[in-house]
């Protein structure tokens, strides 16, 4: 029997202006698991992680939790319930210090005032490079640092579930194992859940359990991620 998925969107449909992307797509993220989510530009990735973490208004369709449909899948009730989304584009403040950008992290995760040190020295200690850092400001960073601290920052209220949209972008890929080997880790010790949208295929089946593919709002293939190791096979994907 298949476990209870951590995290599901069934029959979702959404869009933008009336125009739907996601075409009644079923999906769901089991306990343990990376799974990860490729296809072409435009596929319809971003919107369907959106979808799941209540940022896309659905037009029909439900996103459960363990196995429980959410009455209004808003993003403040997904993080309560331990699902935690790193955004496309790192979504950081420049402005603001690696420290601050943490610590105001900390805060709206609801960690407990008497908590919070001991919550930063947790997620420094599985990305020790963001001590490194720690008074510049995040807008001064790299990208890979910045993707870091983006990532540092989801990792604070400890979730169960982590939705990662395109880690990669603009890294090497030397820098996104780097970035994503600690992740893996993680995952393997504490049994989280992650989904990985991923451009940069490649890297990504490396650290993943199993992979979907996207194409025009729709889920067209499931797969192992050694079924699609070979670059035909991959490449009929797209
Ligand atoms: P990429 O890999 O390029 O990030 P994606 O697979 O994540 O692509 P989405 O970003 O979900 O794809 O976009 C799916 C479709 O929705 C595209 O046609 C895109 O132009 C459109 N779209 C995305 N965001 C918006 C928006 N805010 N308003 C209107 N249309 C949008």
């Amino acid at each position: 029997m298949t476990a209870t998925p951590v995290l599901a969107g069934r029959a979702l449909v959404a869009g933008y202006g009336g125009r739907p992307v996601l075409d009644g797509i079923d999906i769901e993220l089991r306990p343990g698991e990376v799974l990860c989510l490729i296809g072409h530009n435009g596929a319809g990735k971003t919107t369907l992680v959106k979808a799941l973490f209540g940022l896309v208004p659905l037009g029909a369709g439900e996103v459960q939790l363990d196995g429980r449909p959410l009455a209004r899948p808003t993003p403040a009730a997904l993080a309560a319930a331990g699902v935690a989304y790193v955004p496309e584009g790192r979504g950081i403040f420049p402005g603001l210090t690696v420290d601050e950008t943490l610590r105001m992290a900390a805060w709206a995760a609801c960690v407990p005032a008497a908590e919070r040190g001991a919550r930063l020295d947790w997620v420094l200690g599985i990305l020790p490079r963001l001590r490194e850092f720690g008074g510049r400001r995040a807008g001064t960073l790299s990208g890979g640092e910045q993707q870091m601290v983006s990532i540092g920052r989801a990792l604070l209220g400890r979730p169960r579930c982590l939705l990662m949209d395109e880690p990669s972008i603009g890294l090497a890929p030397k820098l996104f194992q780097d970035l994503l080997r600690p992740i893996r880790a993680l995952q393997q010790a504490t049994g989280m859940s992650v989904l990985l949208v991923e451009q940069n295929v490649h890297e990504a089946l490396k650290i993943s359990d199993r992979v979907l593919a996207m194409k025009s709002g729709a889920i067209i293939r499931e797969a192992a991620p050694a079924e699609l190791a070979d670059n035909a096979r991959l490449m009929e994907l797209y």
